[in-house]
């Protein structure tokens, strides 16, 4: 039978474990870590559920779905509280709410305009920005016609719709909470590309946007005991003895007809090996490989700091699922929070809360985790107007370098490494650096490259 290894046991990695064992495949998952599932972690405890990295899918992707569905967690999806959807931008030391009924910056139908019309977020001229963008449908269409296939930043592509105030005030927090990244350098084509086809078809991307119909299906969805159950219930699926924990990935020789996967502890010969490693490690794997490989991949991944804190008791919040603080804010280090309980139902027992405090600064990654919690709970103190009580469980995670950076050029760049990474048979890269780093996007590509393994 044919051989396969999996480097890296994340969300990508064991899912293509997990699916290749579905096709009636044996595998070796090598994870350097003491447990599965890389950035997605659930911590529960005392009926808290608290996640520590991911806590949602978009649910308009249906991979994740379909695996929960698949794996026996069907009943336990449950949707985002989209009746108590508001998110507030820290401006000026107050959380002024972001307008309602939007995708991203773009206002869905007559109650997204309306909604951002009575907004104070933003100044007379956006808003007049926002209102002639539909009427310049044919200007933006030809526009892009003219410059089809080109990648631009998000913050070029933003501005040309509805300004630059738009592009700092709205555009710049969300895909700083989400990406981490810089609107100026993120590429529009690899992170927005619906918009970017919106754009091709319609020109305006108010008109477009509302000529398609909406589900009325919630915003994001998740598990009801947390997203750690795919994790968990996958690694129940496999047979023990093909997940080696505590097993990093040293060195990767081609033979001449098979991989050589050294570890710390041996080697084993291979006939296909998925690489499902973050991007710094897959270029250290690969470097001897193909010397070029490095430039081909992201070059920048943002950090994140998450601080969970969970309350028995229960104190006023603004209703919604929480705040961004737009990058550079001198007013709080806090990159956003999530009132975690008021975004998903199942989060806290009766009358408790559930909070995530969010830092993207590198310069705190090596603080002791009381600092960082007490850092946290004064910045949600100040920011909130009110002290907080002291929480029943805090626990902190810190993510370093795990959101690439989707800069421009990116698919052209990924297209390439793709090419190279070919020539050497029997090699694929899996992760969240190439083709989307949301979950249903990872479970997808997963299973495409099992299917691929195990047909080959
Ligand atoms: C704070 C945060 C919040 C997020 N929120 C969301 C969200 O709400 N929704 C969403 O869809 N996405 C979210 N994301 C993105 C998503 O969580 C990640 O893109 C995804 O979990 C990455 O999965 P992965 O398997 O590709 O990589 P990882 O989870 O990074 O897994 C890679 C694994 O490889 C292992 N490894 C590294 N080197 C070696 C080696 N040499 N040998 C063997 N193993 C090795 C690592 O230990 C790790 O376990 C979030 C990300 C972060 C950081």
């Amino acid at each position: 039978m044919k051989k396969i290894a999996i480097i890296g046991g994340g969300i990508s990695g064991l899912t293509a474990a997990y699916r290749l064992h579905r096709l009636g495949m044996a595998c070796t998952l090598f994870e350097a870590g003491p447990r599965l599932g890389g950035i997605v972690e659930t911590h529960r405890e005392n009926g808290f559920v608290i996640e520590c990295g991911p806590d949602s899918w978009v649910a308009e992707k249906p991979w994740a779905r379909e695996l929960a569905i698949e794996l026996g967690l069907g009943g336990e999806i449950i949707p985002s509280n989209d009746h108590n959807r508001l998110t507030y931008v820290l401006q000026q030391g107050a959380l002024v709410p972001m307008p309602a009924h939007m995708r991203m910056m773009v206002p869905q139908g007559q109650a997204g305009m309306d909604s951002l019309l009575a907004s104070s977020l933003f100044s007379e001229e956006a808003k007049r920005a926002y209102l002639q963008e539909p009427s310049r449908a044919r200007e933006l269409k030809d526009y892009a016609a003219a410059h089809a296939g080109e990648d631009e930043s998000i913050a070029a592509f933003v501005a040309r719709h509805f300004g630059q105030e738009v592009a700092e005030k709205l555009a710049a927090p969300l895909l700083s909470g989400v990406f981490g990244g810089s609107i100026h350098k993120l590429s529009v084509h690899a992170v927005m590309a619906p918009f970017v086809a919106l754009e091709r078809e319609h020109g305006s991307l108010i008109a477009g946007l509302a000529s398609r119909q909406r589900t009325g299906a919630s915003l994001f969805a998740s598990l009801r005991s947390g997203l750690g159950g795919l994790i968990e219930r996958m690694a129940e699926a496999l047979p023990p003895s093909s997940l080696r924990l505590r097993e990093g990935v040293v060195t990767l020789t081609r033979m001449d007809s098979e991989w050589k996967v050294e570890t710390a502890q041996g080697r084993g010969f291979f006939d296909t090996v998925l690489l499902a490693t973050p991007p710094q490690q897959t270029s250290a794997l690969l470097a001897p490989l193909l010397p070029g490989a490095a430039e081909l991949l992201p070059r920048d991944a943002s950090s994140a700091i998450i601080i969970a804190l969970a309350f028995r008791e229960h104190f006023p919040l603004p209703p919604g699922f929480g705040f961004l603080v737009p990058e550079g804010s001198s007013e709080s280090r806090l990159l956003a929070a999530t009132f975690v309980d008021q975004k998903f139902a199942h989060r806290a027992p009766e009358g408790g809360r559930v909070l995530r405090a969010f830092f993207a600064d590198e310069d705190l990654m090596d603080l002791p985790d009381s600092v960082l919690i007490r850092l946290g709970m004064n910045e949600l103190s100040s920011i909130l107007g009110q002290t907080l009580p002291e929480p029943a469980i805090s626990l902190v995670r810190r993510w370093p370098a795990s959101l690439p950076q989707y800069e421009v050029g990116h698919r052209e760049r990924v297209s390439a490494l793709e090419e190279q990474v070919a020539s050497l048979s029997g090699l694929r890269l899996l992760g969240n650096a190439y083709h989307g780093v949301g979950l249903p996007d990872l479970v997808r590509q997963a299973n495409e490259a099992a299917q691929r393994a195990a047909s080959l």
